[in-house]
């Protein structure tokens, strides 16, 4: 476990998505990594100082040029990377289509409680253990600290109405849905929001025991709607834009409030293995006797991160 000191500066990183966004801040620090036990990230990780507490880390998921779709995003290497930079938590920008009467696209916000991963599982990695049996509770795939403080923060900034709470579904794309799929997202998952890349981001980032959670920009109505216009990409465009000025300056009052606030996060993001490694089945010490020296170099050098290797 990593120590409060070897923590500093307190990094918060917000990893973009598809809504276009000038930051307007000065680059502070850039951190590349050509690979990680996963891959290659989407791209290399942009640090910004938000004030003197505060570093900003700043990853597009769909990397330069936003030539990676959503099957294609290396989501375990770019968690990897951002826990190798020590990152605290994690704010997840993300364009979802709009599933509720009551959420206005263009205007109000979502921060979701729960997912429903419809993705394809074996298109998309879903562990950073695939070596050994780790099994750690997804029930709740949000923290709830940092969905308390992005509220506060969105709440005093949104001029529409911030959506507390409610299932957000994730699809594999990268198209939208069809009409009878919108509908059963709404009837069977009584879902609020649909999007294609949240999952499984939240899993691999409570693995890595980052504190994350999404704050959704509804920019269309999918294509639920018996007299609405199916969502296109123009429409997304156009409503995406509407949210550009507001998503920054809910990072900077984030980033106050992480400043001012020392107190730690009251969630258990940081212990998902339980005190005594309880999540981790696999015998390591046992397995490790039986590998070779360089497949165990191989191992200690992917998980010593994690503090789950035995000494
Ligand atoms: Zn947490």
């Amino acid at each position: 476990m990593r120590t409060e000191a070897e923590k500093k500066p307190f990094r918060f990183a917000v990893i973009g998505g598809t809504a276009p966004m000038n930051l307007g801040l000065k680059e502070t620090d850039r951190f590349s990594l050509s690979s990680t036990p996963y891959g290659k990230p989407s791209e290399p990780a942009v640090c910004y100082r938000m004030n003197k507490d505060v570093e900003l880390v700043w990853l597009n998921r769909h990397g330069k040029f936003h030539k990676l779709s959503p099957s294609r995003i290396p989501y375990a290497a770019n968690i990897r990377m951002l826990m190798e930079m020590n990152v605290h938590c994690i704010l997840s920008l993300s364009a979802c289509g709009n599933l509720r009467e009551s959420v206005e696209p263009g205007k109000d916000l979502v921060i979701p409680d729960q997912t429903f991963d419809l993705t394809a599982k074996g298109l998309r990695p879903q562990t950073l253990f695939p070596d050994f049996a780790v099994h750690i509770s997804h029930a709740d795939p949000f923290c709830p600290e940092m969905r308390k403080r992005v509220f506060s923060a969105a709440s005093a900034l949104c001029k529409g109405k911030v959506h507390y709470g409610g299932t957000h579904v994730v699809i594999e794309g990268p198209g939208f849905s069809t009409r009878a799929e919108s509908k059963t997202f709404r009837q069977i998952h009584n879902a609020i929001v649909i999007g294609e890349t949240t999952q499984p981001e939240a899993k691999l980032a409570q693995e890595a025991m980052i504190h994350y959670c999404v704050l959704a920009f509804p920019s269309d109505d999918d294509s639920w709607k018996e007299d609405g216009e199916p969502a296109t990409a123009e429409m997304i465009f156009k409503n995406l834009k509407k949210y550009g000025a507001l998503s920054l300056e809910i990072i900077h009052a984030l980033a106050e409030d992480f400043a001012c606030d020392s107190t730690p996060f009251d969630c258990g993001c940081e212990n998902v293995m339980g005190p005594n490694l309880e999540a981790v089945h696999t015998d390591i010490a046992g397995y490790l006797k039986t590998c070779s020296p360089e497949e165990e170099g191989r191992l200690r050098e992917k998980y010593e991160i994690f503090g789950i290797m035995p000494k």
